[in-house]
């Protein structure tokens, strides 16, 4: 790790060696990258990609709201997009936006423009990247609803323009390779009044607040909701509850009381502990409902001393 740096091309952002990630993540668990890199725009990115040699792994994160960096950190580069990639136009019923911009934001700048279709990103906490990835949805609707066409680059430094229908997109799933990089999206959106768009919106933070853990160190649903054919029609949720898992606990992760498809870090859990809360929660259901859950939030990284 010590030469890894000096193995980097030179870039005009920032390398930074053994980034702690619990800071960088919603659950605030996880060991640090060995470094971490925020590239000042997509030039940069560019460059470094095609002069990264190709046997240090390189991975990229968002926000950090739907993923638990396990306790040994993250192998080789981990790229984290900023500033550069912040940027929101709107341009007649378009909404483009760079992936670092919060989906939050994004729903904002759409509705102070009078277009409706984008509130729904209202409640959801992460970035596009991480929208477009997770195929990220809510109330109703989904990233795939509303996606005109994304720009990605891959491992080579090679970028292209995805359509919405190359996204191979399923169930918070996408289809396109791991290695892309999602460096910013175009939305299709309707006109509507400001007022009515706003009081949507106030809706789902309102119907968020009282249902979710919000405030809570989570990464939201931890599972996926199953084939409601195959689960007697019960969603994730109601079979952790059947599963009598509502409230568990391990070293200091929970299920959550107020809704128990999420996972809690109550302060001192280690990524160790979620996980194999998790995996105790897939147990339980598995033996009580006989359904295979299967996990929502992406888990990545080394377990505590695990070498590369
Ligand atoms: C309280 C709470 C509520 C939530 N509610 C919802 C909800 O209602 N609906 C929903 O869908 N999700 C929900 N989530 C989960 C999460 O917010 C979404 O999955 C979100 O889209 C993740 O974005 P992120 O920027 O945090 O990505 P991260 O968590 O950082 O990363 C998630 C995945 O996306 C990949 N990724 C990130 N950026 C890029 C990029 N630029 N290019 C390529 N890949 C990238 C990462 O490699 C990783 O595999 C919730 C989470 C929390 C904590």
């Amino acid at each position: 790790m010590a030469n890894l740096i000096d193995r980097l091309p030179k870039v005009e952002g920032k390398y930074i060696k053994g980034q702690r990630l619990d800071a960088l993540t919603w659950f605030r668990v996880g060991g640090p990258a060995d470094v971490l890199f925020s590239p000042e725009n997509f030039d940069d990115l560019t460059t470094f990609l095609r002069g990264c040699p190709d046997d240090i792994p390189v991975r990229v994160i968002g926000v950090g709201s739907n993923l638990l960096v396990r306790d040994g950190g993250l192998e080789g580069v981990t790229i984290r997009l900023a500033r550069g990639f912040g940027g929101i136009e709107v341009e007649g019923d378009v909404v483009e936006a760079g992936a670092a911009a919060l989906d939050v934001t994004v729903a904002r700048r759409a509705q102070k423009a009078g277009l409706t279709g984008l509130e729904f990103y209202r409640g959801i906490p992460g970035a596009i990247g991480g929208a477009l990835r997770m195929n990220a949805g809510s109330y109703g609707t989904e990233t795939k609803d509303v996606l005109i066409d994304c720009t990605a680059i891959d491992r080579t430094g090679h970028s292209r323009t995805l359509k919405v229908e190359d996204m191979g997109y399923s169930y918070r799933h996408s289809g396109v390779p791991e290695d892309f990089i999602f460096t910013s999206a175009r939305f299709q959106a309707r006109r509507d009044a400001p007022e009515a768009i706003q009081a949507r919106m106030d809706a789902i933070t309102e119907s968020r607040e009282s249902t979710q853990p919000i405030k809570s160190r989570t990464g939201g649903s931890t599972f996926k909701n199953p084939d409601l054919t195959l689960s007697g029609g019960l969603k994730a949720w109601q079979l952790i509850d059947a599963a009598g898992c509502r409230g568990l606990q391990i070293g200091g992760a929970q299920v959550s009381e107020q809704h128990c498809n999420f996972l809690i870090n109550l302060g001192e859990a280690t990524a160790a502990d979620l996980e194999n809360l998790g995996e105790e929660v897939r147990r339980r259901v598995k033996e009580t409902c006989g359904v295979e859950l299967e996990w929502e939030i992406r888990r990545t990284g080394r377990e505590q001393g695990e070498k590369n």
